[in-house]
């Protein structure tokens, strides 16, 4: 045994590093890889792990102090035989082989680079995972993971954590929702009495506004990370095999090392082929900066996205037209429930062009000429700015994953299990880029799936049903079978609905358009999927799904006493109607 002196790495460009966390006490035994410190820099926090086994004789930082290379950290008391080589820069961490908590060997497909053949030390075995990417889905999964006590290192290429959801889609489009309600809220109150002047809009203030709100949530991300002392790397990340990977951000790059890994990254909008390269054309992340409010716009996707951006420019004064290639809006929701918004939208909109093809864009000097084709098409029209909607495209192309054997299809999909295992059975994958529904919610649910199965839960992803939701002008909300799918799939289904012109609750809000239907297995008398269109549809059809994963029955959900006057009651009392139970309305006997 011998006393010896830890000290700080080489850390690349970076010197007088702040000290944010010391994370041993005098009398601590820690082996080697033991995080010592938690450093900050501008571009990430980072764990300095100890080079030898060893009893804590004295700490020789505090929180606070400064560091650069050759600071001693720690000194120790070593138990290690043969010293070990000093850690590598940290930005070069080198990290054991993971062996699945089973003592299985990882699964590597044939062609896969095998993982690493280093013996891991006891105290890391299952503690090393890196999640390249930091949206709802990879966020969620390194938190869930840091709390279940493995060791975390997030990489993310963009300077705010939280993706896509946070940064340029859910939360952003949410923010200017909201102001597009308040907008026409406040227009639809002067049949009530009310009257207020038409609206000044300053754009600039109102984007701020919106830029405040993202970078509250994101800045809290940053927050929890800390907390759970995940450390993150700044820049692009690619594998090199299956347990290691670099990350460029810019000229800097580091090689991370990982015993498991978990791919969340996301997905990007779809660009269409041919079209010119001109600003005046936005994807839904440009149409969000409400960067000169074009006087007439066009919408290229009648799909949620496109319409809930379609809505915020209409309620801002934009002349809105919409073109969209089905022959429906909104395509996978039941046209019953689209009907209102249909409606709504089109009394408002210049033009909504279903079943219609843009086959053409010339971009000329007074706007961009487009030319139509199908049963609905009209002549060429020119608009100020085109927005393109018409989808996204997984990132998992991107990202060199068959350096891992990581397989990914032609589409840029990763295929997973239940548990979102990728064919290399240490490498998991979640959010929009292994399909299904591109959402927030089911990312950030997958991502709790992966983590506790890395961590070596017995998890698996076994959600009944995932809701959809269109935050436009009615709000349209969907859980589980539709009404379309148990058609086709000749399910013997029984349906109540409940008209919203029969509620107390959306008649003081000055709506009555809505209405809150519920399928009904018609055997088991339980629920099997709901869709509401209205106000606060979006968060009423949290109850369908909580019914639907609980296994309700009709009984179940109209003998639950809602509060009146809501919304929500409208869910108890579909459920009465289809009970044949229902006071609110006279209903003839079935
Ligand atoms: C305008 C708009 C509105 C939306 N509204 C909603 C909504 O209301 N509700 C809802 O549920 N969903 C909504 N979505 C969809 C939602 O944003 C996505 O489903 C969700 O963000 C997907 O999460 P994710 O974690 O899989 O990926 P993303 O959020 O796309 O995050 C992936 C992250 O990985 C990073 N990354 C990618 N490649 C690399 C790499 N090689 N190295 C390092 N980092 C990398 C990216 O920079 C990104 O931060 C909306 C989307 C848009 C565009």
């Amino acid at each position: 045994m011998s006393e010896r002196e830890v000290v700080v790495p080489d850390l690349g460009d970076f010197k007088d590093v702040a000290v944010v966390d010391v994370l041993v006490a005098p009398g601590a035994v820690i082996e080697r890889e033991t995080a010592l410190i938690t450093l900050e820099t501008e571009k990430a926090t980072l764990d300095v792990p100890s080079d030898a086994a060893g009893k804590v004789a004295a700490v020789l930082v505090r929180k606070g102090d400064r560091v650069s290379k050759g600071t001693p950290i720690v000194r120790i008391t070593t138990t290690d035989e043969v010293r070990s080589p000093p850690p590598a820069a940290v930005s070069a961490p080198s990290v054991p082989a993971f062996a699945p908590p089973s003592g299985a060997a990882p699964k590597v497909p044939p062609g896969a680079a095998p993982a690493p053949v280093r013996k891991p030390s006891p105290a890391d075995t299952s503690k090393r995972l890196v999640v390249i990417g930091a949206g709802p889905a990879g966020y969620t999964a390194a938190f869930r993971a840091a709390d279940l006590g493995l060791r975390v290192t997030l990489v993310e290429r963009w300077p705010a954590l939280g993706g896509v959801c946070l940064n340029v889609g859910c939360i952003p489009s949410k923010a200017l929702l909201h102001a597009a309600r308040v907008i026409e809220e406040a227009e639809s109150m002067a049949n009530c009495g009310v009257l207020f002047g038409k609206p000044r809009i300053d754009t600039e203030r109102l984007r701020l506004w919106k830029n405040r709100v993202v970078g509250k949530l994101t800045g809290g991300l940053t927050l929890l990370a800390k907390q759970r002392k995940i450390e993150v790397v700044r820049g692009s990340a690619r594998f090199l095999d299956a347990s290691s990977l670099e990350v460029r951000d810019g000229d800097r790059r580091t090689v991370v090392r990982f015993g498991q890994a978990i791919i969340a990254v996301g997905s990007e909008p779809v660009r269409l082929p041919g079209f010119p390269d001109d600003p005046r054309i936005m994807d839904s992340t440009a149409a969000l900066e409400l960067e000169n409010l074009p006087k007439r716009l066009l919408v290229i996707g009648g799909g949620i996205i496109g319409l809930e951006m379609a809505c915020v420019y209409d309620a801002l004064g934009v002349e809105v037209s919409v073109v969209e290639l089905t022959p429906g809006l909104i395509p996978g929701c039941d046209r019953d429930l689209v009907r209102p918004l249909e409606r709504r939208i089109t009394k408002r909109y210049r033009q909504i062009l279903l079943g219609t093809r843009v086959t053409r864009v010339e971009a000329r000097k007074q706007g961009l000429r487009v030319s139509f084709e199908g049963p609905a098409a009209i002549e060429p029209e020119t608009y100020d700015k085109l927005l393109v909607a018409v989808g996204r495209v997984p990132n998992g192309r991107n990202i060199g994953a068959d350096a891992a054997g990581v397989a990914v299809d032609e589409r840029g999909f990763i295929k997973v299990d239940r548990q979102q295992r990728s064919n290399v059975a240490h490498i998991f994958a979640i959010g929009d880029v292994v399909g299904g529904p591109m959402l927030a919610h089911k990312g950030a649910h997958e991502g709790k799936v992966a983590a506790e199965a890395a961590a070596g839960h017995k998890r698996a992803f076994d959600a009944r049903v995932i809701p959809s939701v269109a935050y436009t002008d009615p709000e349209i909300a969907w859980a589980g079978t539709t009404e379309t799918e148990a058609q086709a799939q000749g399910i013997d289904y029984g349906k109540g609905v409940y008209p919203w012109v029969a509620s107390a609750r959306s008649l003081t809000l000055n709506r009555d358009d809505g209405f809150t239907k519920l399928l009904f297995d018609k055997g088991s008398r339980r629920l099997i999927g709901g869709g509401i269109v209205g106000p606060n549809a979006g968060d009423l059809i949290a109850e369908v799904a909580h019914a639907i994963e609980m296994g309700s029955d009709a009984a179940d959900i109209g003998l639950t006493i809602h509060p009146h006057p809501t919304l929500s009651e409208t869910v108890g009392m579909a459920a009465e109607a289809f009970e044949g139970t229902l006071t609110d309305l006279y209903l003839p006997k079935r």
